[in-house]
Formats: structure tokens, sequence, C-alpha cells
């Protein structure tokens, strides 16, 4: 039995584990070297089709990571985008912060949302598989004042996105975005960061895009990833599905996902996953101490 680390998880969307020809899988076109280091040497696979014909998609499974229920069975379906009533129900009732707080570990959403009223968030129609967890167990969710205050990162990893919004702050680099997680996360037991351009750019991405997101996103994980190598403290990083990983289909893909993990428990975590329901199951026995 050992103490429980303090977590850093990045859930970054639609990154599978694809072909190794750069030709085919964008991952290994040199833009992202520190991605491709992670997935050579740190990573396992995990399946992410919940034993369900079909495309795997977003609700069904965030939903999956993020509780551990096999969402796609409980769907009948890959269910996509954003969750329904069924999957929020599912998320509110067995979401991994409020597993982990009954556990008596305190745990946080790092994602800034663009308001100055977080509670109005509560009130939005669409909601992320993220932001019903959140709202779930913190009742609110990091605002824009946070994010100048450096407390939260906005998805983007630099700003530059809120400027057509009417931001009028500053922009930061996907170094310092990494940098305040980083802190962030040391005032926790367990901080989640999603980033979905990879997804995004899956779909719709100029061969252009793809390469900027991957390398923004490779700069941001430089830094990242530090934060398993700090004493007591657990870098993870999975996704939902497959997506850009494979340039010949603008869909999702059937491939599995990685699961990179660095630091306390890493080993454990990733014996104990081998579909994307095993990972808060893995997370919450770490916790638990019967890692
Ligand atoms: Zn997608």
């Amino acid at each position: 039995m050992s103490p429980a680390p303090r977590t850093l998880f990045v859930l970054v969307d639609g990154l599978g584990l694809g072909a190794s020809d750069p030709a085919v899988n964008p991952v290994h076109r040199g833009d992202c070297p520190i991605l491709e280091s992670l997935l050579a040497h740190h990573s396992v696979p995990v399946d992410a089709g919940m034993d369900l014909p079909g495309l795997p998609q977003s609700a069904t499974g965030q939903t999956a990571l993020m509780t551990g229920v096999n969402a796609a069975q409980a769907m009948g379906r890959h269910v996509e985008g954003f969750p329904g009533p069924a999957l929020r129900d599912i998320v509110r009732a067995h979401n991994l912060y409020d597993q982990l707080a009954a556990l008596g570990f305190r745990s946080t959403f790092a994602n800034a949302y663009y308001t100055t009223d977080a509670t109005e968030v509560r009130t939005r129609k669409i909601q992320s598989v993220t932001t019903v967890a959140a709202l779930k167990a913190f009742g609110a969710v990091r605002d824009l004042n946070d994010l100048l205050a450096g407390r939260a990162v906005y998805q983007d990893l630099t700003r530059a996105s809120l400027r057509e919004r009417g931001y009028d702050g500053p922009l930061v680099t996907p170094e310092q975005s990494a940098a305040d997680l980083l802190a962030l996360a040391m005032d926790y037991d367990f901080t989640l960061f999603e980033y979905f351009q990879t997804d995004r750019m899956g779909h719709k991405g100029t061969p252009e895009d793809v390469r900027r997101v991957l390398a923004l996103f490779d700069a941001f994980l430089a830094g990242a990833v530090r934060f398993g190598e700090r004493s007591g403290c657990l870098f993870v990083m999975t996704s939902d599905h497959g997506n850009i990983e494979d340039s010949g289909s603008r869909q999702h893909s059937i491939n599995p996902v990685p699961l990179v993990a660095i630091g306390q428990g890493a080993d454990i975590v990733q014996a104990r996953v081998r579909s994307i329901t095993d990972i808060t199951p893995a997370l919450v026995a770490l916790y638990r101490g019967n890692g």
C-alpha cells in the first residue's frame, strides 16, 4: 500500500494509436516529437469500442472515461457529441470527482469558460460530459477571472480563439498554459484538463491546421508531462476515441487509444486498464490505496 498520488489527467479528444506511416498518421510527421515519444515509451493501448459495433463517439466515450460505466452499452449505441438526459444522469451519479471526494480527496476541472458568471454555465442547454461532471461535483466551473489569474487554462491553450468573442486580455503560450496547469494541480489531489482541438481538426482541419494543432499541443505537453516527474505525482493522458491519427477519414476511428502514464502509480494504472471503462476504477483503486 502506497500513499495516493497527486494526479494531472489530460483528456485529449480524438487521439488514437494508428499506423506508424506518416503518409497516413499526422502524429508521425515530425510536428509533435514529445507526443510521439510518449506514445512509444509510456503508453499502453486501450480499447474504446465498449463491446459495441460502430464508431466510438464522444458523449458515450467521455461518460465511460469519467465514470467507469459502459455508457455505450447502457445506451445501446455510441452517442455523438454532447450527453442527453440519460448520459447526464450517469455522469452525475458515478463521476470520478465524487468517487474521489467520498475517499476524502479534492479534485478540480482546470478548463476556463468564457464567462464572468460561472453559475451561468448551469443554464446552458448544451453541456459536455466534463461540464456536467464539474457542475455536479463542484457546483460551478472556472471562469474568466480564474483564467486571468492564471488559475485556469483555456481549451485552445493560447486564448487566441477568445479574441473573436471579445476577449481583450493577454494571450499566452502553450508553455505558459502548461505552467499554469501544473501550479493549479499542486493545490488538488486530482486535476482534469480537456483538450479537444485534436478531434475538431480530425473532422474539419486542413493538413496545415492539423500540423499547427499537433505542434501547439506538443509544446503544451512538453511542460505538462513534467508533472509526472515530481515526487508523489502522476501524469495521465488518454482519449475517448481515435480520429486525428487517421488522415484518410474525417470520422472517428476504431483504433485503440493511448493511456499514457508517468509517475507514482503509473505502472499499476496501466496494468489495470484494457478498456476506457477501466480508467476511473483504476484511478479510484489507486487513491483507495489498493492500487
Ligand atoms: Zn469527434
